[in-house]
């Protein structure tokens, strides 16, 4: 007994502090003690295991479908462990009808471009598996391109030519082509492609904390693989290459390579508490 609370007494409480929204693709920054391993599950299986960076801070993801009921379990090095529940609440997503795309950017594709498909979705999985170390997110989010319309929205249905699709991940600006693209947080290159199948001119660029932004459809890139941008940077020009109806930027935000967040939360990220 009187070892039991020497222990309790010994171990630090890595209860975290967490800020941001509980919702259905957004981002909560949160804060606990050093190197803790946090894990992040639901009754259905799903888990997402993250280690808090040697400050104690840690970003969490919320998928389009996140369940309404969720664990985050974070446990200290020492052991000592603290399990939160989590009530995620659902976002109501709008559903985006697409007509007039090429048929060969939809389904039926030929030998060459089933070839394209592959080296480009080959070239995307090596990307995304690339880890780099940045604090870049800590100067938080802007918008990549100013004063433009919202044309498609984060978890989105979308019916393509009439053709039920997968839900769009990304926000899309409408701005006419050749409108400078910009950093909306520092990070490392970790793809720049003129042409990838669907996607066209592609950047990927990881902000540390397991956040990558994809920018696709592309005109022209002004950066390299590997290269270190900072905030604000231009990193290439908005076009309407790939699969794409006219001039607009996609911008989407992976999470710890496990699924897409909103990037409207990143916008809205409070990052106070990490700083
Ligand atoms: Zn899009």
């Amino acid at each position: 007994m009187l070892l039991l609370a020497l222990l309790l007494i010994a171990s630090p409480d890595p209860t975290p502090i967490c800020h941001g929204s509980y919702e259905q693709g957004a981002l909560l920054t949160c804060r606990t003690l050093p190197g803790a391993d946090v894990t992040l599950s639901d009754a259905s299986g799903f888990e997402a295991q993250v280690k808090a960076d040697e400050a104690g801070r840690f970003i969490l993801g919320f998928s389009r479908d996140a369940a309404p009921n969720m664990t985050l379990r974070v446990c200290a090095p020492g052991n000592a462990c603290a399990s939160l529940p989590l009530a995620i609440v659902p976002h109501d997503y709008k559903i985006e009808r697409i007509d007039g795309l090429p048929p060969g950017k939809v389904s039926s594709f030929t030998p060459a471009q089933l070839a394209h498909i592959r080296k480009s979705s080959a070239r995307k999985k090596t990307a995304f598996a690339a880890k780099t170390i940045s604090d870049a997110f800590l100067a938080g989010f802007s918008k990549p391109v100013e004063n433009a319309r919202i044309s498609g929205f984060y978890g989105s249905q979308r019916v393509l030519n009439g053709e039920p699709k997968r839900p769009h991940m990304g926000m899309d600006f409408a701005v006419p082509t050749g409108t400078p693209i910009v950093a909306p947080a520092g990070g490392v290159v970790t793809l720049a492609d003129p042409d990838l199948y669907f996607e066209g001119g592609t950047v990927f660029l990881d902000h540390g904390q397991g956040l990558v932004s994809v920018f696709m459809h592309m005109s022209a890139l002004d950066v390299k693989d590997g290269q270190r941008v900072n905030k604000g940077e231009v990193l290439g020009r908005v076009g309407a290459t790939g699969r794409a109806t006219g001039a607009h930027l996609h911008w989407s935000l992976k999470w710890r390579n496990r699924y897409y967040v909103n990037p409207d939360a990143a916008l809205e990220l409070d990052l106070s508490p990490l700083r």
